[in-house]
């Protein structure tokens, strides 16, 4: 009990899927509809309680421009989770996920609990990856899987619970 852990959090994805968006809504609550492009990347820290444990989470907000890719391994490795992101709408996105995900599998440390975060769920109508194909995939890689939206909050503090959950369990 009354323990804190420190755990480094890294987010993943390409550039416009929301990782930025997604972190604002954990951290401050907050959403904006023209959110500034993350440049390299930025830190933030946020504490979650799970039963009489305190997780706080250190932050790595990476930029998702292919130029700063070589800039990825600081923040993954050593990582306790990584969330890696796409947005519903773009099939793109899906695919360089799936890159992510190879990445950290191939590069990063074997124990990083992984999330694959299928954000932009309110923009249903534009939907272009199916729950169902991102879902089966997840499993086949051992991540867990929701769709998020950081506009309406939905799902968003429940993929940051489910790895504290997952971190304290390990
Ligand atoms: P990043 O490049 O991955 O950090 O993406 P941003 O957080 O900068 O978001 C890119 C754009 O998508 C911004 O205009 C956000 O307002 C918008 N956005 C982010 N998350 C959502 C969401 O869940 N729903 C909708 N409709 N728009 C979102
Ligand atoms: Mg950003």
């Amino acid at each position: 009990g009354n323990k804190i852990r420190n755990a480094k959090l890294v987010l993943l994805g390409d550039v416009g899927t929301g990782k930025s968006s997604l972190v604002l809504r954990f951290v401050k609550g907050q959403f904006v509809e023209f959110q500034e492009s993350t440049i390299g990347a930025a830190f933030f820290s946020q504490t979650l309680a799970v039963n009489d444990e305190t997780v706080k989470f250190e932050i790595w907000d990476t930029a998702g421009q292919e130029r700063y890719h070589s800039l990825a391994p600081m923040y993954y490795r050593g990582a306790a989770a990584a969330i890696v992101v796409y947005d519903i709408t773009n099939a793109a996105s899906f695919t360089k996920a799936k890159k992510w995900v190879q990445e950290l599998q191939a590069q990063g440390n074997p124990n990083t609990i992984m999330a694959l975060a299928g954000n932009k769920a309110d923009l249903l109508e534009a939907r272009q990856v199916t729950a169902d194909e991102a879902k089966a995939y997840a499993q086949e890689n051992g991540l867990f899987f929701m769709e998020t939206s950081a506009k309406t909050a939905i799902n968003v503090n429940d993929v940051f619970y489910e790895i504290a959950k997952k971190l304290l369990q390990g």
